[in-house]
């Protein structure tokens, strides 16, 4: 079995510990950062892994080091046996950490059941807690939906992140209302900046909130104390602690201060292809390989191993790209974040 003495590293030296795996690029919301009207292709039944092609993958990540596995999507639970996929990992491998990105509007009865499968970590995306905010950004009224499944999460032992995409004009004014949620519940709230992901979804540097002024207006709201999470290592985010308050603050900037030089990450799309960057184009196709002969572990994990050298520091990517362009072509609901 492969330990951590053994993570596969790239040519910067960067270990790789996480792979995030989307499970389908469908979603039962409409997001205005993530859907464009436009293209709105999605991938054949056929054309998705099917979940046991699904372990092959995380089989052959093990053995390179990855000891995390998150699950995106699109939305995770929209797919249907979602939670017995879970089970299906949790069972093969009971060393991985498991964890799931999810928009929570299909989680009612989940929570408890994930933390009997022994998931410890969830993270839920809530941009807002106007009910109004929420329709008008994400197109469906499941506010309270979320708000549910937050409070479900919690009581089920459940470790929460809220990861709300930073917008002004959006949710700016709402750094009192998030501020008060992580004081009174112990979660962590993060505000991510909005990346200019492709597909044909409008982004509009006016839109951007950065991280560094969110501090600034937090820090007038209360009193932050920067907080290492020594299980969060190399993690993306800076987090606060909120000295009178049961959660904590983070900021995750890609844009304004990228984290690039400790990225531990791969990713694979529901179709099976690899990318090990969030902002490169370059896709390694695995499906052909674990759906023919080829597809034995060890062929897989040297594939997995020979992309990863190539890994590049995205942020590169994101200076050359030309101004006003995405910085990739998928949108984000089809890599899964
Ligand atoms: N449906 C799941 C969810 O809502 O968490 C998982 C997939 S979603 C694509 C993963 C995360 O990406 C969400 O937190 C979403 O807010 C974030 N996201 C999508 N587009 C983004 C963008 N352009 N910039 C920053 N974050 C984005």
């Amino acid at each position: 079995m492969t330990t951590n003495a053994h993570r596969a590293a790239d040519s910067h030296g960067r270990e790789v510990s996480y792979l995030r795996l989307s499970v389908t690029d469908r979603c039962n919301l409409r997001c205005a950062y993530c859907w464009s009207c436009q293209n709105m292709r999605f991938l054949q039944h056929s054309d998705i892994l099917s979940y046991e092609e699904m372990l092959e993958c995380i089989a052959a990540a093990r053995d390179l080091g990855i000891s995390k596995v998150r699950l995106t999507g699109g939305e995770p639970f929209v797919r249907r046996g979602c939670l017995d996929f879970v089970a299906a990992i949790r069972g093969r491998f009971p060393d991985v950490d498991v964890r799931l990105t999810t928009n929570a509007t299909l989680l009612e009865g989940v929570p408890a059941r994930l933390a009997e499968l022994g998931v410890r970590r969830i993270n839920i995306s809530l941009d807002t807690l106007d009910r109004a905010t929420f329709e008008r950004v994400t197109g469906r009224d499941f506010f309270d939906r979320v708000r549910t499944a937050i409070d479900e999460s919690l009581a089920a032992g459940l470790r929460v992140k809220i990861n709300a995409v930073a917008m002004r004009g959006i949710n700016d004014h709402e750094l009192p209302g998030f501020i008060d949620l992580a004081r009174r519940l112990p979660l962590d709230v993060r505000f991510i900046e909005h990346m200019p992901m492709g597909g044909g979804v409008p982004w509009d540097p006016s839109r951007c909130w950065p991280a560094d002024e969110i501090l600034e207006e937090a820090a007038k709201l209360a009193d932050l104390v920067p907080e290492e999470d020594a299980n969060e290592a190399r993690g993306p985010a800076r987090m606060y602690r909120i000295t009178d308050g049961a959660g904590r603050l983070g900021l995750i900037s890609p844009l304004s201060n990228h984290f690039c030089n400790t990225c531990n990450r791969l990713r694979i799309t529901a179709d099976g292809r690899l990318r090990t960057c969030l902002f490169s184009d370059k896709e390694y196709s695995l499906r052909p390989l674990v759906r023919s002969r080829l597809g034995d572990r060890d062929h897989l994990a040297r594939v997995l191993r020979r992309a990863l050298l190539s890994k590049p520091v995205g942020v590169e990517l994101l200076k050359a790209r030309r101004q006003g362009a995405p910085v990739a072509e998928r949108r984000m609901s089809a890599i899964g974040g």
